[in-house]
């Protein structure tokens, strides 16, 4: 069981106070033309709205960033209104959205069909935000087992960039030993690439998802209300609902 105990790095004042200390900071479209600097990547596992909060904290540091988006996630749409409007802004301020791929979708498959879907995945986006895109990471690469390489695409996966030397991801609140000050000061000399999921930021420097998944599930509900009052039986009748979270034991 992991204690639920404090963690000085997760929270959004200590990311701030750390992105003021890269003297150097890039997307990952923006690499292969550097040999030094922070490659600040950002995968988005669980929530759009939190990565767009988090992206603020960037935004007003002047600094962008590359945010990787999950097509297939059954937790978010990133087509949905309010996602479409979130995307389309940070393209137009300067970040880079790539694709965070993965690969179970399609189940055991050749590497070329892969490519195919990816491919697949890659058209629907472009055409879908009217831009381009230059990279993608994969989702949960290290549980899965898969790295494919597609071509013409960035891969956060390039021997440059992915190596114990020169990588650094805070996967499930842990640094996996690694001091991330330390680390990241290598910067001035080499291309670092630091990962980050948006989310874990929110829980004010508690190694716990409770504070976030309280905050998405009562967004959901609030825009399901919002949404659903047009509805004649539901407007009359919300009030009298008692809503009901069952958790699971698995
Ligand atoms: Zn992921």
């Amino acid at each position: 069981m992991i204690p639920n105990k404090k963690n000085k790095y997760f929270t959004l004042n200590y990311y701030e106070y750390l992105l003021k200390s890269f003297p150097k900071i890039l997307r990952v479209r923006d690499y292969p033309n550097h040999d030094n600097g922070i490659i600040l990547r950002h995968d988005v596992d669980l929530s759009i709205d939190l990565a767009y909060e988090f992206s603020r904290i960037e935004k007003r540091n002047s600094i962008v960033s590359t945010y990787y988006i999950l097509m297939t996630s059954d937790l978010y749409n990133p087509f949905s209104n309010e996602s479409k409007k979130i995307i389309k802004n940070m393209l137009e301020e300067g970040f880079e959205i790539g694709l965070h791929f993965d690969p179970t979708e399609y189940g055991d498959v050749s590497d070329s069909i892969l490519e195919k879907h990816f491919v697949n995945e890659v058209e629907i986006f472009k055409s879908f935000f009217d831009c381009k895109v230059y990279s993608y990471s994969l989702h949960n690469p290290s549980i899965h087992g898969k790295y494919p390489n597609f071509t013409n695409y960035i891969s956060v996966y390039g021997s440059g960039i992915f190596s114990d030397d020169c990588y650094i991801s805070d996967s499930v609140f842990s640094f996996r030993g690694k001091d991330l000050p330390k680390f990241c000061e290598k910067s001035k000399h080499q291309l670092i690439q630091f990962v980050t999921h948006p989310a874990q930021y929110f829980s004010n420097g508690k190694v716990s998802y409770e504070k976030q998944i309280n905050y998405i599930i009562n967004k959901y509900y609030k825009k399901m209300d919002s949404i659903f009052q047009v509805n004649k039986v539901y407007s009359e009748q919300r009030s009298k609902y008692k809503i009901e979270i069952k958790k699971t034991n698995k």
